[in-house]
């Protein structure tokens, strides 16, 4: 019965990188039928904010990480940790493992002649009864770090000088308050991002100078955009809200980020939760830089949404449907609609053109398509309009006529037809389109972009 964690900050929109780390401290939980923590790392006042937290909250909540399930356990808050936090320190300070200093910068710099000298335990033996907190690192040998994904990481101890653990107002340092949470939360196994191995050396002295028996430590690959450059929000895409505010399905999106660093083997990629979860394994995780490729990304998307049943998808649909276009309409397209589009948010533009009073025409298409015999053919296909049947292989019989009398083929005869109509060179199939458009509108269409 694993316990394992998830530790963010709310200091911003939740990362695609964090989505990732839950996900798999999730999928640990929930094969082993143990416990997934929700700690929110709130200490940092100054940036943090409850939106973030509730982002954070409602991010996971979508990827299928919520206190619905058995597996789930919290939310709890490091800031309502810190009696804890300050008894710690004076277990450390009391057994001699950590000891007051009152060095500034200037003072460490003045005696060491280097401001990137590490502090050179000036304090250490000194006995002072106030100050900063700083832990008492081991001079000599190594720390060894036995990580599930990196293997073992030594940390020579002489190139680790004695670190702060508290300031001098007694507020306690995240590498510290980190510790003792996840103590305090019998965490038994800390899987998270890289970033953090360089803590990992000093947390796991912290553990055992505690007396507590250190985690299994596990730190999941960074992730980097196409030019290699670790993903920013900044420059990239990055928070899940602006994925899922697109159209991403959280099922497209949760299998897409099992794949960065991990995958089931056998070259498979596209495997519902259920299925990866008995599969996953730390030991499995490939320690190099994993690449967020959003165009597979959105490929998996695209594959998630046509395997929807029908049904499923025109409710998925909804929120980027106006309140007052006919549902009856939209039903009768959107299996065509379905095929075409990756994310959700790009039906809007290809079904928009049955339920405004004019198409929403897109410049280039229209430049593009009404070029030389564009008004012939307009005018011809006006005419066959007034009495064609209108199911598709009669309206499509008509345009080839047309088309032929002008010497072209249905591709060209069909571009300015499909602009006339929905306003645009792409989209659904055009003759469905007019069926369920009718013959009124279609030919009120027409006119108007002859006029
Ligand atoms: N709060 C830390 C962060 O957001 C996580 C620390 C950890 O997972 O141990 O990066």
């Amino acid at each position: 019965m694993t316990r394992v964690r998830f530790a963010p900050s709310p200091t911003g929109m939740f990362h695609v990188g964090g989505a990732r780390s839950a996900l798999f401290n999730w999928a640990l939980a929930e094969q082993s039928g143990g416990t997934f923590v929700l700690r929110i790392e709130d200490t940092d006042a100054a940036r943090n904010r409850p939106e973030w937290t509730e982002g954070i909250i409602s991010a996971l909540a979508w990827i299928g990480i919520h206190g619905d399930s058995p597996f789930f356990e919290g939310p709890y808050f490091q800031s309502s940790y810190e009696k804890q936090h300050r008894e710690a320190v004076a277990k450390l300070v009391t057994g001699g493992r950590a000891y007051f200093c009152t060095c500034t910068r200037d003072d460490v710099k003045a005696r060491t002649g280097s401001e990137h000298q590490g502090y050179d335990g000036f304090c250490r033996d000194r006995g002072l009864g106030e100050g900063a907190v700083r832990f008492r690192t081991p001079d000599e040998g190594v720390t060894v770090v036995e990580d599930l994904v990196r293997g073992t990481v030594e940390f020579p101890n002489n190139a680790m000088e004695d670190f702060v653990v508290a300031r001098a107002d007694g507020s306690p340092l995240f590498v510290l308050a980190n510790v003792v949470d996840d103590i305090e939360m019998r965490i038994g196994q800390v899987v998270r991002a890289e970033e953090h191995l360089s803590n990992t050396p000093k947390q796991q002295l912290l553990w055992e100078a505690l007396g507590v028996t250190p985690p299994v430590w596990a730190h999941v690959p960074v992730i980097v955009n196409e030019k290699r450059q670790k993903l920013s929000k900044r420059r990239d895409k990055v928070a899940l809200e602006s994925y899922r505010e697109e159209g991403y399905l959280a099922e497209a999106m949760v299998n897409y980020l099992m794949l960065l660093g991990w995958g089931p083997g056998e070259d498979r990629e596209i495997m519902p939760w259920s299925q990866m979860v008995p599969l996953f394994k730390l030991e499995d995780v490939n320690p190099s830089p994993a690449f967020f490729d959003e165009k597979k990304l959105r490929a998996f998307n695209g594959e998630y949404i046509r395997a929807l049943p029908l049904a499923t998808f025109v409710a998925r649909c909804e929120p980027w449907l106006e309140p007052d276009w006919d549902r009856e309409t939209f039903a009768r397209v959107a299996e065509l609609a379905q095929t075409r589009i990756a994310v959700l948010s790009e039906i809007t533009a290809n079904v928009d053109f049955l339920f405004l009073d004019e198409p929403v025409f897109d410049q280039a298409s229209w430049d593009k398509a009404m070029k030389a015999s564009a008004v012939e053919i307009l005018t011809g296909y006006l005419d066959r309009l007034e009495k064609v049947n209108m199911d598709p292989e009669s309206l499509k019989t008509a345009l080839e006529e047309v088309g032929a009398e002008h010497g072209l083929k249905l591709g060209k005869a069909q571009a300015p037809v499909r602009v006339a109509v929905t306003g645009r060179t792409v989209g659904l199939p055009l003759f469905e389109s007019i069926e369920v458009l009718g013959r009124e509108r279609s030919m009120e269409r027409i006119r108007a972009a002859l006029a």
